[in-house]
């Protein structure tokens, strides 16, 4: 099966088990995991930043961030397919009680302009406070589009011009740094916080993690431990993320060349109305007939590829260290059989 429903399938590597099999553990919530202490060390390094927390989920370090950043009653700005609004199960007025206000977008990237257009006046009590701006890298619902470091920059500005906190949903982040040749530490230094998910193109089966300055750090182990994510011998997996870390990023490459094959393979043919462009390792097209998408889906499972419904007549394809360039072809292959 050639499964490209997401880039979260994928199944520990041999070399990641052995790593984890013999990884040095201790006590995480007494912070005496030595192999967690390493993992959250060496991304903030990375990032450029003080601190770093190891956690369960991508959704919980976003969640986590917000709720550190802001007050019940904020308003959180970001787009509408950004995953904190609608992907984290309404967390982020569930959690931290704030509202969010949506910024207009082109392909889940918004300008600094939108940013100081949505802001509310803090004088007037009629308003909620506008607190965080939240930026997706790479933007998921845009079809793993690339930020402008430029733009992101602008925001930063704004941001500290108006007292607002940055947030990136960096999910997806080693994407963006391989497709742009970018360094982390250029993409974490606009950013209080950033969120680096380990368990989608990195391939480890679970974790992600927070990096900030030391006090944001502090305050984010607190509600960690309050969402209850806290963790005991957690080296266990953190050690498949210090593996990926070594292994796994320079060969995102390839997840890139391939999703560009089958972005130019689905524009090729006339049941597809749109491809979005292909920036890194999401493909997202949408069928001249929505009524054909099951029939796609379908046509395509039967031929042992999975692809993932994404919206009325949309279809999602995320390419990742499970599926090679055979596999490609095989779907590609499986795309051009199928009789719209
Ligand atoms: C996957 C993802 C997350 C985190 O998801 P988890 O499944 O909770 O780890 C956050 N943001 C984006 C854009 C994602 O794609």
């Amino acid at each position: 099966m050639i499964d490209l429903r997401s880039d979260t399938v994928t199944k520990p590597t041999a070399g990641m088990r052995a790593a984890m099999a013999s990884a040095e553990v201790g006590d995480d919530v007494f912070g005496e995991d030595p192999t967690v202490n390493a993992l959250e060390e060496r991304v903030a390094d990375l990032f450029g930043k003080e601190a770093g927390l190891f956690c369960p989920s991508g959704t919980m370090t976003n969640q986590i961030a917000v709720n550190v950043h802001t007050r019940p009653g904020d308003e959180v700005l970001c787009e509408e397919g950004a995953h904190i609004y609608r992907y984290e199960g309404g967390g982020v007025m569930a959690n931290s009680g704030c509202s969010v206000k949506l910024l207009p977008n082109d392909r889940g990237r918004f300008t600094a302009e939108a940013v100081r257009n949505a802001y509310s006046d803090p004088t007037n009590p009629h308003l909620a406070r506008t607190r965080l701006v939240n930026i997706e890298n790479t933007s998921n619902r845009g079809g793993g589009a690339l930020w402008d470091l430029g733009e992101v920059l602008k925001i930063r500005k704004t941001c500290g011009a108006l007292g607002l906190g940055l947030h990136m949903d960096g999910a997806r982040i080693f994407n963006a740094i391989v497709a742009t040749g970018t360094s982390a530490a250029e993409w974490g230094a606009p950013f209080d916080s950033v969120s680096i998910c380990l368990s989608k193109g990195l391939g480890t089966p679970v974790g992600s993690v927070l990096v900030g300055n030391k006090a944001f750090i502090h305050e984010a182990r607190r509600v960690r431990k309050r969402f209850g994510g806290g963790m005991r011998q957690a080296g266990i997996i953190a050690a498949a993320g210090l593996y990926a870390l070594d292994h796994h990023v320079q060969r995102l490459a390839e997840d890139h060349t391939n999703a560009a094959e089958l972005g130019r393979a689905l524009a090729g043919h006339s049941y597809v109305s749109n491809v979005i462009p292909v920036d890194s390792n999401i493909v997202v097209c949408t069928l001249r007939d929505a009524s054909k998408l099951e029939g796609l889906l379908r046509h395509l499972e039967v031929n042992s590829v999975r692809a993932m419904a994404f919206g009325p007549g949309m279809m999602r394809m995320v390419t990742h260290l499970d599926v090679d360039r055979a596999g490609i072809d095989r779907t590609i292959q499986a795309l051009a059989s199928f009789a719209a």
